[in-house]
């Protein structure tokens, strides 16, 4: 940041009483701009035996598949959230949605809430931020041409989960870029 939001004068990087660590500071109203993680809220829609993907059109991993998942609104609830990322990306409803994942990401500083859900029909109409979506049983998965290491782990969570019987919340560190080494689709 180089220029206050507030009242357009210069910010300095500086570390403020009290604090412990630099911030963004504006050297003429002295505000301080706060940076925090980013809170991503996603869906794993299920229709029957089948989970909901999407093919990214959009930097960055266009053309991986993704579960639905996007930063939250102001004024939505974590759930509103990802029945609208699910709406924008793959134009489904998804319902009765229920914690499935917490995930940190601390390298990109972002956390990943995943509900799991039920799409309430199996027609898709995918937004422009996808290129298709698509239903896919677990041997259909593309594992290798999917976008984001924690949208890979949150589908082994499941199917494992699935596997015995029991759904339980999964929390997690992600570590950084398992993907970056994979070939494009
Ligand atoms: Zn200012």
């Amino acid at each position: 940041m180089n220029y206050c939001p507030e009242c357009g004068g210069p910010v300095a990087r500086q570390v403020p009483s009290g604090d412990d660590r630099p911030r963004d500071v504006c050297t003429s109203c002295h505000r301080i701009h706060y940076q925090n993680p980013k809170l991503v809220v996603g869906a794993l829609p299920e229709w029957r035996d089948r989970i909901l993907l999407c093919r990214r059109a959009i930097a960055p991993r266009a053309d991986y598949w993704t579960l639905p998942a996007g930063y939250l609104e102001n004024g939505e609830t974590a759930a509103e959230g990802a029945q609208r990322e699910t709406r924008e990306e793959a134009g489904a409803h998804v319902t009765d949605l229920a914690p499935f994942g917490l995930f940190d990401l601390p390298h990109v500083n972002q956390i990943y809430l995943m509900f799991r859900g039920r799409l309430t029909s199996p027609a898709l109409a995918p937004g422009p931020e996808s290129h298709a979506a698509a239903l896919f049983t677990e041997a259909e998965i593309p594992w290798n041409r999917l976008a984001f290491t924690v949208i890979e782990d949150t589908l082994k969570c499941y199917f494992a989960d699935r596997t015995r019987g029991r759904f339980t919340l999964h929390t997690g560190r992600i570590a950084p870029g398992r993907w970056v080494d994979r070939a494009p689709p």
